[in-house]
């Protein structure tokens, strides 16, 4: 069967044809999904009814699992209700249970519904992101995605000449704190200490340039806190307009790929006494955008 990929946005975004992801794929099929992948940033894969087994062998078509030892959540990964490599997404808790409005997993996953990068805040952020949707509540609870290749592209020549050597810092105590939720444990908050970004990446396939962004980036090396805030915040907001936002309404057994180096995605609201049951698997990156040239 041959790979197809239809245009689901002007600038990005791409749905998926002829790749069953739960079979081994051959060398052709590994290659035009990576192509795909360079060229949309977000590619959709319709009726996948997957295992965690199987999702995480189509992943490793892709790259090597991201693994570290810093923790990128509050909750354990002995607290989990799944098994390695796989990231849990849901509201559910270990029980599979509803989580409770006043736990405090519930309050930090909350914070996904800000624009972001998966990963941001470690040295070496991820490449891709694939998440499948298992279980959809019936309303909201869409997966919105910017392209911050088009965003770069679109900034006047006055800022991109502002952010082409600016570095950043990231950290998960940032996005918490922009939602109230400030109540980490003093080893919480060591294990979130910020790392170092550039704000401009080049992608290493395709050499376009985009911006680095993330509600878990909360200063600008070089600068007050204030003016960095207020900047990043004006570039975020730039870069979410419409003309470079797709948004994803899910169906069941939907699986998305995303490339967090040029892309940002958010959750949306949705009614949380419904299941959402989403998994993710992670790509490691290669390098810390540090030691790369913008
Ligand atoms: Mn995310």
């Amino acid at each position: 069967m041959s790979v197809s990929i239809r245009p689901l946005h002007p600038t990005f975004a791409g749905e998926v044809s002829g790749i069953d992801c739960r079979a081994p794929l051959s060398a052709d099929e590994v290659a035009a999904v990576e192509a795909g992948m360079d060229r949309y940033a977000v590619l959709v894969f319709r009726d996948q009814k997957i295992s965690d087994e199987q999702q995480l062998a189509f992943t490793r078509h892709f790259g090597e699992l991201e693994s570290y030892k810093t923790p990128g959540h509050i909750r354990k990964h002995d607290e989990s209700r799944l098994g390695p490599g796989m990231a849990d997404f849901s509201n559910l808790d270990r029980t599979g249970k509803i989580m409770s409005a006043e736990d405090r997993v519930w309050f930090f996953k909350l914070g996904d519904r800000l624009w972001h990068s998966d990963s941001s805040f470690r040295p070496v952020p991820a490449k891709y992101s694939l998440l499948s949707g298992r279980i959809l509540p019936s309303w909201g609870a869409n997966t919105e995605f910017a392209d911050m290749r088009a965003a770069y592209d679109a900034l006047d020549a006055r800022t991109r000449a502002e952010v082409e050597d600016l570095v950043c810092l990231h950290s998960l105590t940032y996005s918490r704190e922009a939602i109230g939720f400030t109540d980490l444990t003093p080893e919480e908050v060591a294990a979130f200490r910020p790392v170092r970004q550039r704000l401009v990446r080049t992608h290493p396939a395709t050499g376009r340039k985009s911006l680095f962004l993330a509600s878990h980036a909360g200063a600008i090396e070089g600068w007050t806190v204030p003016e960095a805030r207020m900047f990043l915040r004006d570039l975020t907001e730039f870069a979410t307009q419409p003309q470079f936002v797709y948004s994803h309404a899910w169906r069941p057994f939907d699986l998305l790929m995303w490339d967090n180096r040029t892309t940002m995605h958010r959750a949306r609201r949705f009614d949380r006494n419904e299941v959402r049951d989403v998994r993710r698997t992670t790509l490691a990156g290669d390098v810390a955008t540090i030691e790369q040239a913008a």
